[in-house]
């Protein structure tokens, strides 16, 4: 095609395409470049003024260059993400064109550069691996309007100019600004966000399973006295700490007692010494103590003996600490505010503290599935993780602020940082609000299509969001929380109690049980996994309980007698093909069987179901729906399966998304059959508790949903603005693209429908 045949929109636009590469390509330096593009952007389109703004901090966008102005206000301009129009612009990933700006609700004229003048406004997000980097925008005095042509010409520049901010130069200029404001690098930490939220508080580090590196000592009588000052020091803390602390009378201060002189036994300590004149470094004596009494102790069934044991780990940390310098321990920070910081963590060890003062966690070994991080998103605190590093540079009592929805931490933030974490604190807690409110509200869409929400449970403090979100019921109960914070296998009985209680908490709303599903990420403390080079596809979940029948039995004794009177749901996680759900089926029916013959009172009511989280299970689906009551969809193994992407590895938590057309087919085959069957569906895997994946699955015909208790407002508040139809129609059509993602296009839908999606 010629260049006369081209229109002049697309003149225009290869015109500004090309100044824009010469500037790109000339020899000046990043900002002298960027503040030229935008002088050429407004010279060359209709408007008065123009700017850029970039996001630093990850919560803040700036002024770096801008043109027209009566003032040049570069870095003097700051708003947060979703404060006013810039804001709104780069927190919707979405341009916005206004002919009346002063119109907008959030129009907030700035006086040094007399915005009240100015009346149109264009602004163009620059995005980046689905996240905003920056936005331009151009303003006009007269009233304009900008056509949808305009639009996409500022939309393709900003594609180009997106490359230049993301480029090293750039980056290292941006850290080099953060630095000179006294935000230096070592001070940030870039980490993974395994649960949103801001944080502040005092560091706590974590020192359970500290690792004891150096085995061998150079010099014995140095290590010996090196031990014999750690422990001195140790046992007068704990005289001082218990002396001076008012801990009132009960169970609690036998324990504590207990505690105290096993810290003072003269076996113990001899046995380290004993190990130190072998040869071994203080540290690696002391953890040689542990073993070998562990090694005696830990085959006894004397429930008095193993709680010994478990003191002991206790107190061999806490030496360890000593021994290592660093004594101070999470009793010693005085705050109603901490961050925890932990090399490793598992669920049980979060209950060493007191949950309603943790603002923040850090685990340098984090992984987005792993239980602790489940558990902390369900108290709602913010947590990141993958820094390397991190757990050795921080001490206990140091000031930290935490980014838990961009993965930052800040080690001694900056009074600028402090005042942005408190800001985002203030507007978290304004939603939190707004969304209570909703808790009275029915969950129906705006076309009066119910959507049945439910809320999923592990430990009992997650039943307090059985009242606050006002919910259907329990659509998962991870049976295995318990299991994994006793120091043993609990008996028939002591399941029952739990059981019970959880049922009795949820009145007469549906709970379903899910049976065992420990193994993978899922350990218990007192059974080891047999090392296997492929856990997540091995010896775990269902495989376990079907080998050792005995464990499954008494699980699901356990959950027939609590649910005796009323209606009992259980569900068999990983099954992976017909004969396995049938056996687990079969398990459960015997018991039932055995129940009524010994004469003990039954459910009135037994379902039993599966979860879809093994591929295979798919290909069996019409033979198994004859079978199941219910199936619900674990969609965190699915995908980790369907994409053959571990679902505990950080380097690929970007690269598979659920919202894409592979994934979506996969429950949109699901969906449909189950419907067809007549079999109840629902989703219980992460994807149900993030509005926008849920909004894709209310597309393609779920109805039944169950998240974690802290995702529930978001994704009610998403039901009840949404209209049913469109959504189907759409997802349907999105569904033919092979874009590597589609979550940008549900976004942009959401936000073009005034979906809520925050
Ligand atoms: C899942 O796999 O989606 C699920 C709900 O189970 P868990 O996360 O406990 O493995
Ligand atoms: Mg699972």
């Amino acid at each position: 095609m010629g260049k006369s045949m081209k229109s002049p929109v697309v003149n225009k636009a290869m015109e500004l395409l090309r100044q824009l590469r010469q500037i790109t390509e000339g020899q000046d330096d990043v900002t002298a470049k960027l503040n030229k593009i935008i002088m050429m952007i407004v010279q060359q389109t209709d408007a008065d003024a123009g700017a850029c703004y970039l996001v630093v901090d990850d919560c803040y966008l700036e002024l770096f260059a801008a043109y027209g102005y009566p003032e040049d206000l570069s870095h003097k301009i700051s708003f947060r993400i979703g404060q006013g129009i810039i804001g709104i612009v780069a927190q919707n990933q979405c341009s916005l064109a206004l002919s009346d700006v002063s119109k907008h609700p959030a129009y907030s004229p700035m006086p040094e550069i007399k915005e009240d003048e100015y009346r149109t406004f264009i602004g163009v997000p620059l995005i980046r691996w689905n996240r905003t980097i920056g936005v331009i925008a151009l303003q006009n005095k007269k009233k304009h309007t900008y056509s949808p042509a305009d639009k996409e010409i500022l939309e393709t520049i900003s594609m180009v100019l997106s490359e230049i901010v993301a480029s090293d130069e750039m980056s290292a200029y941006k850290e080099s600004l953060i630095r000179e404001r006294g935000q230096t690098g070592r001070e940030r930490y870039k980490g993974l966000s395994l649960s949103k939220g801001y944080g502040m508080g005092c560091a706590v580090v974590h020192r359970r399973r500290q690792a004891v590196t150096k085995l061998f000592a150079d010099d014995k009588e140095k290590e010996l006295r090196k031990l014999e000052n750690a422990h001195k020091k140790m046992n007068a803390d704990l005289d001082e700490k218990f002396n001076t602390t008012k801990i009132g009378i009960g169970e609690h201060v036998d324990i504590l007692d207990a505690y105290r002189m096993f810290a003072q036994d003269k076996g113990w300590y001899k046995k380290i010494a004993d190990n130190v004149q072998s040869g071994l470094t203080a540290e690696a004596a002391a953890e040689r103590a542990y073993e070998d009494m562990w090694n005696r102790l830990s085959g006894t069934n004397d429930a008095y003996l193993k709680e010994r044991l478990h003191d002991l780990r206790d107190i061999t940390d806490r030496l360890l600490g000593y021994l290592s310098g660093d004594n101070k321990t999470s009793a010693s920070v005085d705050s109603d505010d901490i961050i925890v910081v932990a090399m490793s963590m598992g669920p049980a060890d979060l209950m060493d503290y007191d949950y309603k003062k943790i603002r923040g966690l850090i685990i340098e070994d984090g992984t987005p599935t792993m239980h602790v991080a489940i558990v902390a998103k369900a108290l709602g605190i913010p947590v990141v993780a993958k820094i390397k590093g991190i757990f050795n540079d921080i001490k206990t009592g140091e000031l930290l602020a935490i980014d838990g929805n961009e993965g930052y931490v800040y080690n001694k933030p900056s009074v600028q940082i402090q005042e942005k974490i408190k800001a985002k604190i203030a507007e978290k807690e304004k939603l939190q609000a707004k969304l209570a409110e909703l808790r009275k509200l029915p969950s129906k869409t705006k076309d009066g299509t119910k959507i049945n929400l439910f809320i999923n449970v592990g430990l009992l403090f997650d039943l307090d969001y059985i009242e606050t979100t006002n919910c259907e019921g329990i659509g998962l109960y991870r049976t295995e929380i318990p299991f994994m914070s006793s120091d043993q296998m609990p008996d028939v009985n002591k399941q029952m109690e739990y059981y019970k209680e959880l049922m009795d908490r949820s009145g007469n709303k549906k709970v379903v049980f899910r049976s065992l599903d420990v193994g993978s990420d899922k350990l218990l403390p007192y059974w080891s996994n047999a090392g296997e080079d492929n856990p997540a596809i091995g010896w775990r979940s269902i495989r376990i309980t079907l080998d050792r029948r005995a464990i499954l039995r008494k699980q699901m004794r356990a959950f027939l007698r609590a649910a005796a009177g009323k209606e009992l749901n259980v569900m068999f996680p990983m099954i992976a093909n017909y004969a396995e759900f049938i056996e687990a089926k079969e398990t459960l029916l015997l018991e039932l069987e055995k129940e009524k013959r010994r004469g003990s009172p039954t459910p009135k009511k037994v379902n039993v179901g599966l979860m879809i989280e093994v591929p295979s299970v798919i290909f069996q689906l019409d033979a198994i729906l004859k079978q199941a009551d219910f199936i619900s969809i674990g969609t965190n193994d699915l995908a980790q399966f369907i994409f053959a992407s571990d679902r505990g590895n950080p380097r690929l938590t970007e690269r598979y998304d659920v919202l894409s057309a592979p994934f979506l087919k996969v429950m949109q085959e699901i969906i449909t059959k189950a419907t067809k069957a007549g079999v109840y569906c629902s989703v219980c895997g992460e994807m149900a508790g993030n509005p926008i994946e849920a909004l894709a699955l209310i597309g393609l015909g779920y109805r039944n949903l169950s998240m974690s208790g802290s995702a529930f407002g978001k994704v009610k508040s998403m039901v009840r603005s949404l209209n049913i139809v469109d959504i189907e129609d759409y997802v349907k059509t999105l569904m033919k693209s092979n874009k590597k993602t589609l979550r940008p296009q549900l976004i942009s839908y959401a936000n073009d429908h005034g979906i809520e999606i925050y």
